[in-house]
């Protein structure tokens, strides 16, 4: 018989999430507060539950994908630690901070569960088309149990270590990606100033050292990279909000750690800024604008 799974946050990434473990095969039990997002998931193959607590009841294993930390621990504790069956596994996907997601699967432990956070790289498309990656932190055993479901959802599975390595290693990677799209943008802008062409320059820079992810697959000026968010008035993409949130986790991390974190400091103060001048549901590489002073909300 299929394994039941229920499927807690069906939001952006959650609902294409959700439908491709459908499409796998699993039987998935669908909630979420909103009620369009539970006839979408119905539409997609789910069977919607009346709550949290009835879609987790019976099932073998629990997927959440949530806002925050907050909501993470609110629905596992209220609901989710209670319901279960013995011995159910969870899998948070959420993005969270690296303390409450290691009280969480603790608290999982304690109570006999298996889990692991499993945050995840790759954004609303990668969600639907089912290519996301996976890093993942929690107990061998557990990680074992998560892969193979993980996997219908995504490109890669990576396990990164223990409780919480999973968000460790997602909040560490966003914030060098933060910095390097800072990076690029300001070349960019520089490289006109000084009579560049863009182009010229993306020809010369992404085969030289200057080379990364930021210009070679989200340029942040339009033209060398045609499928890049800022083709399309920087609509789409990772939004400016988002990459926001993952700096302030990774502020706090660093801050508990005792980590000297400047670029990412920067980084945080720049997103900070380009949201409050409007551009939080922009994708993140729009910051260009901001920075080459070209920006109007
Ligand atoms: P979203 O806001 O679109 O979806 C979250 C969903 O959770 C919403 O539908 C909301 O109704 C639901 N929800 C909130 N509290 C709930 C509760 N108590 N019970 C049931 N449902 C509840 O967010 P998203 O874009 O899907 O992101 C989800 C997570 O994935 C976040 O942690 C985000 O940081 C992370 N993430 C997002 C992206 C992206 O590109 N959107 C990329 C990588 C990671």
């Amino acid at each position: 018989m299929a394994q039941t799974i229920a499927f807690i946050g069906l939001g952006n990434m959650g609902s294409g999430m959700a439908a491709n473990l459908a499409k796998a095969g699993y039987a998935v039990r669908a909630f979420d507060l909103s009620a369009d997002a539970l006839v979408r998931a119905g539409s997609d193959g789910c069977a919607v539950a009346g709550s949290a607590a009835d879609a987790v009841s019976g099932a073998d294993a629990v997927v959440t994908m949530l806002p925050a930390g907050k909501h993470v621990e609110a629905v596992y504790n209220g609901e989710v630690f209670g319901a279960a069956k013995p011995g159910a596994l969870f899998m948070d996907c959420s993005t969270i901070d690296v303390v409450t997601a290691r009280k969480v699967v603790e608290a999982a432990i304690a109570k006999g569960f298996a889990m692991v956070d499993a945050p995840v790289s790759g954004g609303i498309a990668a969600a639907a088309g089912g290519t996301l990656t996976f890093m993942v932190g929690g107990e061998a055993d557990a990680f074992a149990q998560a892969e193979p479901i993980l996997a219908h959802m995504g490109k890669a599975v990576i396990h990164a270590g223990g409780a919480g390595a999973g968000q460790a290693a997602k909040i560490c990677n966003n914030m060098l990606l933060g910095i390097s799209m800072i990076g690029t943008c300001e070349a960019f802008a520089l490289s006109q100033k000084l009579g560049l062409d863009p182009q010229v320059f993306f020809d010369i820079s992404s085969k030289a050292s200057g080379q990364c992810w930021s210009m070679t697959s989200y340029c942040p000026v339009p033209g060398p990279v045609p499928a890049a968010p800022s083709n399309r008035d920087y609509e789409g993409g990772f939004a400016a909000a988002l990459m926001l949130k993952d700096l302030k986790l990774a502020m706090e991390a660093a801050a508990a750690a005792n980590a000297a974190t400047p670029m990412g400091a920067q980084a945080e103060a720049l997103y900070q800024t380009f949201s409050n001048l409007g551009g939080a549901a922009k994708d993140f590489s729009g910051i260009i604008k901001m920075l080459d002073g070209s920006w109007r909300a």
